[in-house]
């Protein structure tokens, strides 16, 4: 489809319908990225004030802690979020109802979140934030030289039921962008894609670090030209982006290379300038930084955050689990957004098979969330790879499971991985951490 009409034709009227003011809050963004980092702050007062009396006034989870502070919701105001508790993944899962706010005008939609940690949840966005999320995201593309209506190559993801796939199809149809499953790659699939790229042209390739890298070293190694493509950026996302993968990706198609931070509960959170900073997209997140050093990195702070728009399930001092490297100075692009070195802690890792097939950490996630909607009682999920077919998948129940749940997840993993994968399961009381504390959804042979 032609840019200008997928535009104006397809994707503005769908974010009219959903009722999303992206065009909108985009114009705003585009010259609210310019303001001062004070008047950034004087902005986020305001809107802490408001969701902190929102989250009190509108949740039992958020009401109950206001009282704990012996402080009427309204009366609340940015200085109390300091007294507010940290809010963890987990939390998400277990007080999902209690978290959801009660009144609400509008509509809403549902997220459903993967990440590294074993864990996915269910979260439910009012317009506004939905809004705000794709207004950052297209004023940082902007960066690139990218708008709304181009063509992207995506490579991510597919979901695996048929409904799902309809819905995404229909949702790729309206981003004017194609799907390169992220699932399975083998290298008569990366042979595929690369024909289907030639064909469709697009301005713009985005997906996981791991499947760029991989498709572009398949590309290289066979003296597939990318080049011809003009592609105008790549965006790499979910992973954490080396300086290894960034050369690789951007040799093979000759074209800059950008790193996007985000997460599902909160959407967008870092973007690369083109002086190589990660900005914090400040309009719709308030930041807090817990020094958390490693020895490679003395200046890594733990990041939290507070969502400033999301009112139907408020998110106040969440962990995200993941480290950043504040950058210390100004950035010499002139935004007015904080900067940041570097995000890590992101690994997300795949299993490969032994015929070098390779099936990414968010295949399992939607096994396990395909198993959840079908009533099976999972709270958490490990995939241990023990030899290049065999596969452990440890599971964290709630009562109500049985042993016919994991029997038929079983199955279901063998039959879509086409039988190169082997599985068994086994309950455990708890998942075993990393020595970071951090729960890795993978363990394959190669993370080891
Ligand atoms: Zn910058």
């Amino acid at each position: 489809m032609q840019p200008w009409l997928a535009r104006n034709f397809v994707y503005r009227p769908a974010t009219w319908v959903r009722g999303e003011p992206v065009f909108s809050l985009l114009e705003s963004y585009k010259k609210s990225q310019w303001w001062s980092p004070e008047r950034h702050r004087e902005d986020q007062v305001k809107k802490l004030g408001h969701i902190l009396r929102h989250a009190a006034q509108s949740t039992t989870y958020y009401r109950a802690i206001a009282e704990g502070l012996g402080i009427a919701p309204s009366d609340l105001n940015a200085s109390h979020l300091r007294d507010f508790p940290y809010l963890q993944k987990q939390h998400l899962v277990e007080n999902n109802a209690a978290l959801q706010a009660w009144r609400l005008p509008g509509t809403t939609s549902w997220k459903t979140t993967g990440g590294s940690t074993g864990v996915a949840v269910r979260l439910r966005k009012n317009r506004w934030a939905t809004a705000a999320e794709q207004a950052a995201s297209w004023r940082s593309y902007g960066w690139y030289g990218l708008q709304a209506g181009d063509r992207q190559a995506r490579f991510w993801g597919t979901p695996i039921r048929a409904r799902g796939r309809a819905r995404y199809r229909a949702i790729d149809w309206v981003l004017n962008r194609s799907r390169f499953s992220a699932f399975a790659f083998g290298p008569k699939d990366l042979d595929r894609y690369y024909a289907q790229l030639r064909i469709q042209k697009p301005h713009w390739a985005y997906g996981y670090v791991s499947m760029l890298t991989e498709f572009a070293r398949h590309c290289q190694t066979k003296r597939l030209p990318l080049q011809d493509l003009k592609i105008r950026a790549v965006v790499t996302t979910s992973e954490m982006l080396t300086e290894g993968d960034r050369s690789l990706i951007q040799n093979a198609f000759q074209a800059p290379v950008y790193n996007e931070y985000g997460c599902g509960e909160v959407g967008a959170i870092l973007y690369e300038c083109d002086r190589g900073t990660l900005h914090a997209m400040a309009e719709n997140l308030h930041f807090e930084l817990k020094p958390d050093p490693t020895e490679q990195e003395p200046e890594a702070h733990a990041l939290i955050v507070t969502d400033l728009h999301n009112l139907a399930t408020p998110l106040i001092r969440y962990e995200i689990g993941d480290r950043v490297v504040p950058l210390g100075a100004d950035c010499p692009c002139g935004r007015g957004l904080a900067g940041f070195r570097t995000v890590f802690g992101r690994a997300y890792d795949f299993i490969e098979t032994a015929d070098g097939t390779r099936y990414h950490g968010e295949f399992f996630l939607y096994m396990i969330e395909e198993a959840r909607e079908s009533g099976v009682p999972i709270l958490q999920a490990q995939f241990s790879q023990k030899t290049a077919k065999n596969l452990e998948i440890r599971l964290v129940t709630q009562p109500g499971y049985k042993d016919h749940h994991g029997a038929a997840l079983i199955e279901r993993v063998e039959e879509m991985s086409s039988h190169r994968l082997k599985c068994q399961v086994t309950v455990v009381p708890q998942l075993e951490r990393e020595r970071s504390g951090k729960l890795r959804l993978i363990q394959s042979l190669k993370s080891a």
